[in-house]
């Protein structure tokens, strides 16, 4: 897709912190981490949100994004303490990129979800 970033990344047209890619997903570092562990999944498909999910193919995207989110989480040393995941979707819960992305976030404790 056009000037979609994170399209971008995936084709290497913008450099980034790579920890896994595989044929179905990309997973780098954020470039403003939150936390000590602060890295984004984001599927090679260009859907915009969570929202845009619609052909059954799409969720083999997902499945594998969980897998990714599993295997990092354990390289990184964190499946045993905990760790976040967060999908913003749309403008209300601040998206900023429109192409689907998880963030796993972790390294310490996090505080609770307030809004
Ligand atoms: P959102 O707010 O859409 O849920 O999350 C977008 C995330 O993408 C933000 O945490 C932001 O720091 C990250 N981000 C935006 N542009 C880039 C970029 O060019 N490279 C990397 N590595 N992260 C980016
Ligand atoms: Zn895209």
């Amino acid at each position: 897709m056009d000037n979609c970033i994170f399209c971008k990344i995936i084709n290497k047209e913008i450099p980034s912190k790579i920890v896994l890619e595989n044929e179905h997903v990309i997973a780098f570092e954020d470039l403003n981490p939150v936390a000590p562990v602060h890295i984004l999944i984001v599927p090679k498909k260009h859907i915009s949100d969570a929202m845009d999910l619609e052909e059954v193919t799409d969720y083999t995207y997902i499945k594998e994004v969980f897998k990714a989110i599993r295997k990092i989480a354990t390289e990184k040393g964190i499946s045993e303490s905990g760790f976040r995941i967060v999908n913003n979707c749309k403008s209300d819960a601040g998206q900023t990129v429109e192409h689907i992305h998880f963030h796993l976030i972790g390294g310490k404790q996090l505080g609770k979800m307030v809004d």
